[in-house]
Formats: structure tokens, sequence, C-alpha cells
């Protein structure tokens, strides 16, 4: 099963991710999480997609789609897998169409994690991610065991440089611009799904489980 995840930054589209490639044993591949290793390793990839992160636009397509093509050719992606912050931008998606395309291949789901802007900016000042495992938190509505510690790996917590208000502000509006006409786009193929993303994250999964089977 090949499933990409839709949203505004901060609607739950990890957190859901995490929670279908468990479900269904598929590998949870995010372009967001492989550049933060990059960043964290000092790689070359990592210098030049911080240039980007830390103003709250997107890394460019083509170093994007390359990290991505690479990641979903690995035998770990043979059987399936969940994208979650890919594709980003028509451009992103056209690629990805027509590399599955010549392998016979296409994407089964995109599913749209909605939230209304208003609600954004709350979520992504309370959100704090594992400095080493990448588990997600936020201190209101999914609070760790113990603040500031990772229930899975006992790690610290931070709040990502780019969950800032200030740069939240200028994600939602990328977003607004470049992501959201996939929207149109998958549903043009007959293959988009929504589910309201408001509601308790056990509540959002029902709703996806119900999509998927
Ligand atoms: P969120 O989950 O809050 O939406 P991500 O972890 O997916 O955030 O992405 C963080 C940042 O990484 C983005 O703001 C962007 O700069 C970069 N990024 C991640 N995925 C992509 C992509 N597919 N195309 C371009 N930039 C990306
Ligand atoms: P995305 O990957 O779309 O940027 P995340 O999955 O990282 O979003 O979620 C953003 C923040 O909102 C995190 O702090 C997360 O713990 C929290 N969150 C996720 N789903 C819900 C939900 N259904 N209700 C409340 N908070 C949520
Ligand atoms: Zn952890």
């Amino acid at each position: 099963m090949k499933i990409i995840m839709l949203g505004a930054p901060g609607a739950g589209k990890g957190t859901q991710a995490k929670m279908i490639a468990e479900k269904y044993g598929i590998p949870h591949v995010s372009t967001g999480d492989i550049f933060r290793a990059n960043i964290k390793n000092g790689t070359k990839l990592g210098l030049e997609a911080k240039k980007y992160m830390d103003q709250g636009l997107l890394v460019p397509d083509e170093l994007t789609v390359k990290i991505l093509l690479d990641r979903v050719a690995q035998p770990d992606c043979e059987r399936g897998y969940v994208l979650d912050g890919f594709p980003r931008t028509i451009p992103q998606a056209e690629v990805l169409d027509e590399a599955l395309n010549k392998l016979g291949d296409a994407i089964d789901y995109a599913i749209n994690v909605e939230v209304p802007d208003e609600n954004i900016i709350r979520r992504m000042s309370g959100r704090r991610a594992c400095v080493s495992c990448g588990a997600t938190y936020h201190v209101e509505h999914i609070p760790p065991r113990q603040e500031g510690v990772c229930d899975k790996c006992g790690q610290d917590l931070i709040l990502r440089d780019d969950d800032k208000p200030e740069t939240v502000q200028n994600r939602l509006k990328v977003y607004h611009d470049q992501t959201k006409p996939l929207i149109d786009f998958y549903s043009g193929k007959g293959i988009l799904r929504t589910v309201d993303g408001t509601v308790d994250m056990k509540d959002v999964f029902d709703a996806i489980e119900a999509i998927l089977g």
C-alpha cells in the first residue's frame, strides 16, 4: 500500500503516518525527518536544506525529489510506504507519478488531514520533538509522561527552530501557495480522501482506518 499524507504544517500528518506505518507494517518516510537527520550529521545536503527550512521556505525540488526517490527505492519500501511531507509541490507530485508509472505502479491513497489555519499556530507552538528518535508530543494535547523527556527513548524534547510563530506564518503561506493545489491534483486522480484533523488523534486514526481497511 502506497499512501501520501496531505495537510498544513502541524495538521498531524506525522502523528498519523507513524500510526499507519505501525499498523500496516510499512515504512514512514518523512522528507522533513531526512533533512533534519542530515542537518544533525552536518552533511552537505543538511547545510543546504537548513538555509530554506529556517525561513519556512521549501527546499528546492531538485534536491528533495532525488532524496525521496532514493529512499523509496530501498528494499524496505517494496511492499509500500506512507509519505509524510512529500510531495509538497505539483512538480514533486508529477515526478513521483512518473517514477511509479515506469514501474507499472501508482499511489493508492492521498489522505488529506484537514485543520483550519486558526488551530495551526497553537498546535505548532506546543509541539515538542525528541532530539534522538523523532517522536513528537504536544504540551497540552499529547504530553509526555515526564515533562521534556521522550517516553520512547528518554532523550530531551525540544521546540523545533521552525516552529516559532514567525516561521509558522511563512510555512502556512507556502502551504497555501504551493502545497494546497495538490488536493485538486489527487482529487482529479480519484484517490483523495479527507479526514477531520481537529478531533482527538485516536479518532483521526479511526477515520483513516475506515478508509484503508
Ligand atoms: P511539518 O511536518 O511541520 O509540515 P516537515 O518536517 O514536513 O514539517 O518539514 C519541515 C521543513 O522541511 C519544511 O518547512 C521544508 O523547509 C522542508 N521540507 C520537508 N519536506 C519537503 C518537501 N517535500 N519539499 C520541500 N521542502 C521540504
Ligand atoms: P505535521 O506532521 O502535520 O506537521 P504533527 O503530527 O507533528 O504534524 O503534529 C503537530 C502537533 O500537533 C504535534 O505537537 C502533535 O503532537 C499535535 N497533534 C497531532 N495530532 C493531534 C490531534 N489530533 N489533536 C491535537 N494535537 C495533535
Ligand atoms: Zn525519543
